[in-house]
């Protein structure tokens, strides 16, 4: 079998198709390599993959097929109130 040899195809636009970048319509092309697909704007040069799902992949993570779940652990923010206490003025006489 020959190695580094991609099966692409030519790239289209894909029409109606908005750009999760820059929300651009009708900027996006698409094509396959070796039955992947990849999406390219043409407005802000966004690309990016879908796995088999149809999900977006970035382009960092190349073949890897395990992604780190994205932990969105939300920062932990307490507000914490100090009331003065009023009984601690001494009532004027
Ligand atoms: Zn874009």
């Amino acid at each position: 079998m020959s190695e580094g040899a991609v099966n692409k195809t030519k790239k289209r636009f894909i029409a109606g198709a908005v750009c999760p970048a820059c929300s651009e319509t009708d900027k996006l092309m698409m094509w396959n390599e070796d039955g992947v697909p990849h999406r390219e704007c043409v407005a802000c040069g966004f690309t990016d993959t879908l796995n088999e799902q149809g999900l977006s992949v970035p382009k960092e993570l190349g073949t890897r097929v395990n992604q780190p779940a994205a932990k969105a652990a939300p920062a932990q923010v307490q507000t914490v109130q100090f009331f003065p206490n009023p009984k601690l003025k001494k009532p004027a006489e």
